[in-house]
């Protein structure tokens, strides 16, 4: 009895390491089309893989099926992950919750994965090029370059476009999404999330590696339908940092809408100690040159680019008259209105939306299409927010997958 996997990443990895647990007579074949296993887990949290984090709520997953995403969510949990990788040996440190290796290395979570993988005499091609998987009876036939290969199962753990350059993606019809829509999966449109956010205005050139605390408000078509609090960086292109990153996804999502998002610059000031803190400034500070009253509000490019939406120059002195320009100017701190044209590319996200519908798979992330098949980690239409909840997918969807084909196949 044999199961094929199509990805050596961290899902398929786990969905193998898991089959062999459940049945260790099953022979298992990985196919990995990378020259290494694991590639991208090794640029994960800035090189130190940020594994899991032990606060989980439901709305930290985006996808159509929530119940579906929690359900497995909860079978394989945090606690679940933190077990799985203290057992291979591997020492963890907490941090407020986000789960990383004691090494900070993301070699050690790769490393400790494949080595357990080859400990349990599970076969791993590396460099393979597969043109076509189909279903002859109940087999699948894998093409890999000039060899034909015949599974019971077969797990696509694929993974999406995400955190890999042009030149490094697998074209034509042999991607992932190509292989399970060939299988007759339908994919939702594929798209970056956890990435910086691209905007129009021209000003983000002045104001380029600038880092603020701020709280952002994502609105379309004139309403706001997803807010984040954190440290913002504002880039030549646009804005970046976790809280940008964050609403990546409803970018992609409804990229034909009006989006802009409004800057809170000043999250931590409530509005009326602001307004009372600002009319006592344009009080004691008639007279004084602008640039000498904006000082020690914000960062001095912030306060530069104030001055210039209100139409002030550095040394205009305030009086009665231009007075409405320096409350102009004061309000922007609060509601700095930019507009989003859209994300930046694969290549600069973390994570996609799309991929195949979860409509299309069982709780064991069996395909409801075709018998055998299974679809894990971020093949599927699942994408969760930044802080170690994507590998936390990638680890719960293959490891129950991986568990369930190994029964089936002890079982059929
Ligand atoms: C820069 C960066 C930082 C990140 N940091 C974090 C973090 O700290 N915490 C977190 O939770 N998440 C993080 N993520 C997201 C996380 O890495 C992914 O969600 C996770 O790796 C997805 O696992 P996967 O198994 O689905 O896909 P992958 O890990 O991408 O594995 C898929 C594998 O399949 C192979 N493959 C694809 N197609 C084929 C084919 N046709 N034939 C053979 N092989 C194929 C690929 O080469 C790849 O090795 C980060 C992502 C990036 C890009």
């Amino acid at each position: 009895m044999k199961i094929a996997i199509i990805g050596c990443g961290a899902s398929g990895m786990m969905a193998a390491i898991a089959a062999h647990q459940s049945n260790y007579k099953v022979d298992i074949t990985i196919f990995e089309h990378n020259e290494e296993p694991g590639k991208k887990l090794l640029s994960t949290g800035n090189g130190k893989c940020n594994i899991t984090n032990r606060d989980i709520l439901t709305d930290c997953y985006h996808s159509d099926d929530s119940d579906l995403v929690m359900r497995i969510i909860h079978e394989f949990d945090a606690d679940s992950t933190i077990n799985f990788f203290m057992n291979q040996g591997v020492l963890l440190s907490d941090k407020q919750g986000y789960i990383y290796p004691l090494s900070e290395q993301a070699t050690t979570v790769r490393d400790c994965l494949y080595n357990a993988i080859t400990e349990a005499g599970i076969k791993v091609i590396l460099g393979s090029d597969i043109s076509s998987v189909c279903k002859s009876g109940n087999s699948f036939v894998i093409v890999d370059r000039d060899q034909k290969y015949i599974f019971d199962k077969l797990i696509l753990a694929c993974g999406s476009y995400a955190g890999i350059t042009k030149k490094n993606r697998i074209t034509g019809d042999r991607d992932g999404y190509s292989l399970a829509y060939h299988l007759g999966h339908k994919i939702n449109p594929v798209k970056s999330a956890l990435t910086a956010l691209v905007c129009s205005e021209a000003f983000f050139k002045d104001i380029a590696g600038v880092r603020a605390n701020a709280a952002i408000a994502l609105v379309a078509n004139n309403a706001v339908i997803a807010t984040e609090l954190g440290e913002v960086q504002f880039t030549d292109y646009g804005l970046s940092g976790i809280p940008s990153m964050q609403l990546a996804y409803l970018v992609s999502k409804y990229a034909n809408r009006k989006l802009e998002v409004l800057i809170d610059l000043l999250p931590g000031v409530d509005e009326e100690t602001y307004c009372n803190m600002m009319q006592m400034r344009i009080i004691s500070k008639r007279g004084v040159s602008a640039s000498h009253f904006f000082t020690g509000l914000l960062n001095s490019k912030l306060n530069s680019l104030l001055m210039k939406l209100a139409d002030i120059d550095e040394d205009e002195l305030l009086n009665e008259e231009n007075e409405d320009k320096f409350i102009y100017a004061l309000s922007l701190a609060r509601a700095l209105k930019v507009t989003v044209k859209g994300t930046k590319s694969f290549e600069h996200a973390q994570v996609c939306i799309g991929g195949v519908d979860v409509s299309e798979v069982d709780n064991k992330l069996r395909s409801k299409i075709v018998p055998g098949l299974f679809i894990v980690g971020e093949m599927l239409d699942v994408d969760g927010r930044c802080g170690g909840y994507n590998l936390q997918w990638a680890w719960a969807s293959g490891y129950i997958a991986g568990y369930a084909a190994g029964l089936e196949v002890n079982n059929d």
